[in-house]
């Protein structure tokens, strides 16, 4: 017999779980589908973000930055440290366990919430069905009224690098590195890139990123963008930009890389390992069955309109495997939006207001629109920048590179974006992220009393800057 649900969520990462535990607490009869399998081939829920991503990427940032600090930036308070020496062994193990520990959790989460949590491959046939295929290759046929397809992305690869699993990386691969390799080359200086490289950076790999685009972080306001590759250069990341790799030649121990430089002369180069990390693609291989009544767009997405509806009526689609930008809190929200949806209320997501984070050291973060953006549409805009080096807080850490660059309407006032390179930009712009959503001024910050001595008043300061009175810096503009 065909078991009838109320819905069927397909694949159960940071948009499939957190859209099936929210059925749930909304009365839902609902069943969660994945078929991600751990190293010991079992059955795991979290997807990417949980076991290859966001996690152990932060995982391995964290524990990199303890070593590099404990070597290169305590003795400044007086604190002197000899013989310090980093495990990968040990480090890869802590990370694999926090791994384990999460996933497991979002199998507590989904069971005490009363979602029917089955392992396997899902398939959308028509009139919302799905068949599930278990690992063992059985079959069953699945119905619902409702069907959520969170079937995530995976990385894109490129012809003149093919992954080999050993010398050439994707971003998966290269979080499994057993020993720390002399000469790293990584393919792509975007958010993988410039995580993954600071990892290996910080534990003593010489790290060369080769870039096809001319601009750093091109979709990044410039001006935090340009202050980003001068302390990553100072970090000793080498970043070439405007790159075309035209070929690798894997030998035994090493890769040699050939591209063409922004001058247009070849060049060869040889690395221990190679990652590749030029963006991630929309993964529905094997998903859909031909009457299941679902469009993919031109770059091959899953089609949907604002609310995340596709085409196809009750059949819906969130997260990586939709439009927009490919992060974990964009794709949980969308899978609220759509639970609330079907239990009948009328949610909305705000993707005018998205963070995006790069988590290196100083962090890089961003929200709403960047000087470029408004300039192109023609909006009126005022300023306010505050460079950490001032904030009494960053300079007692010692961690004072980078800056706050707050951006509001020139008549109105209103927030329309902030950008941070610094110490806990992600924390930071997570409070402007607020402001915006509640509709505040830079005035309304500016009026705010932040605690001091803390980072957050360069928040406050940058806010003050855009109407001319910042207390702590000179003030460009001198306004009333
Ligand atoms: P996924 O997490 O990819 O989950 C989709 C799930 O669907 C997978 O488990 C897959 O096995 C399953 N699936 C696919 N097809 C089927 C099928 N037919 N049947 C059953 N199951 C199926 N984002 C951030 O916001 N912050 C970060 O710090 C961050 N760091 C990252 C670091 C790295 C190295 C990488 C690679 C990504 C990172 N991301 C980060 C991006 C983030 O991981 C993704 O945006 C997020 O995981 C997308 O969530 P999702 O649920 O849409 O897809
Ligand atoms: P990305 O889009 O951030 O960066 C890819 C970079 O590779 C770009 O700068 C691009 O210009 C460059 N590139 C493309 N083709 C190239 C080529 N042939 N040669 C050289 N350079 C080339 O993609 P990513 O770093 O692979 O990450 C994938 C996605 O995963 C991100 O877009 C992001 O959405 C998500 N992610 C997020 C986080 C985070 O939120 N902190 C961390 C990691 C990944």
């Amino acid at each position: 017999m065909t078991e009838k649900y109320d819905v069927i969520v397909i694949g159960a990462g940071p948009a499939g779980y957190v859209a099936a535990i929210r059925c749930a607490q909304l009365g839902l009869k609902t069943a969660c589908i994945e078929k991600w399998q751990n190293a010991k081939g079992e059955g795991v829920n979290g997807g990417t973000c949980l076991n290859v991503g966001c996690i152990p990427s932060k995982a391995l940032l964290d524990s990199s930055y303890k070593y590099h600090e404990a070597k290169s930036e305590l003795s400044v308070h007086g604190i002197s440290t000899t013989s310090v020496k980093i495990d990968v062994k040990a480090m890869i193990e802590r990370k694999t366990k926090i791994v384990e520990q999460l996933t497991g959790g979002i199998a507590g989460l989904l069971k005490s919430n009363g979602v029917t949590s089955l392992f396997g491959t899902g398939k959308l046939l028509s009139g919302k069905e799905v068949e599930l295929t278990d690992h063992k290759g059985g079959k069953q046929i699945l119905a619902a009224d409702n069907v959520i397809i969170a079937t995530g992305s995976q990385p894109i690869n490129i012809p003149v690098a093919p992954i080999d699993g050993k010398i050439i990386l994707d971003s998966t691969g290269a979080l499994e590195l057993t020993a720390v390799p002399k000469r790293l080359g990584v393919i792509g200086a975007g958010v993988i890139g410039l995580e993954l490289g600071s990892v290996w950076n910080r534990l003593g790999s010489k790290v060369v990123l080769l870039e096809a685009m001319t601009d750093f972080l091109s979709i990044m306001d410039q001006q935090i963008a340009k202050e980003s590759l001068k302390i990553f250069t100072k970090q000793g990341l080498d970043i070439r930009l405007g790159c075309r790799v035209t070929g690798s030649d894997v030998k035994t121990k090493e890769v040699v890389v050939t591209y063409q430089n922004s001058d247009g002369e070849e060049v060869k180069e040889t690395f221990d390992k190679l990652i590749v990390c030029v963006g991630r693609r929309p993964f529905t291989e094997g998903l859909l069955a031909p009457d299941c009544g679902v469009n993919l767009d031109e770059r091959g997405f899953i089609f949907v309109n604002e609310k995340c509806a596709t085409n196809a009526p009750g059949v819906w689609a969130v997260g990586d495997v939709v439009r927009g930008p490919m992060l974990a809190h964009k794709g949980s929200e969308e899978g609220i939006m759509v639970a609330e949806r079907i239990a009948g209320q009328k949610t909305q997501m705000n993707y005018d207001i998205v963070p995006n984070v790069i988590y290196t050291h100083p962090e890089i973060a961003s929200v709403g629109k960047t000087e470029e953006q408004l300039k192109q549409a023609g909006e009126p805009y005022n300023i306010g920048v505050f460079p950490f080096v001032a904030s009494g807080r960053a300079l007692a850490a010692n961690d004072s590179e980078g800056m706050v660059k707050l951006i509001a309407h020139a008549e109105t006032d209103r927030i329309l974006g902030c950008h941070i390179v610094g110490p806990s930009a992600a924390d930071l712009v997570q409070q402007v992220a607020i402001a915006m959503e509640f509709g505040s001024s830079a005035e309304d910050i500016g009026m705010t009393v932040f605690a001091h001595p803390t980072l957050s008043e360069s928040v406050h300061e940058a806010a003050l800057a855009v109407n001319g009175h910042a207390i702590h810096i000179p003030n460009r503009k001198k306004r009333k």
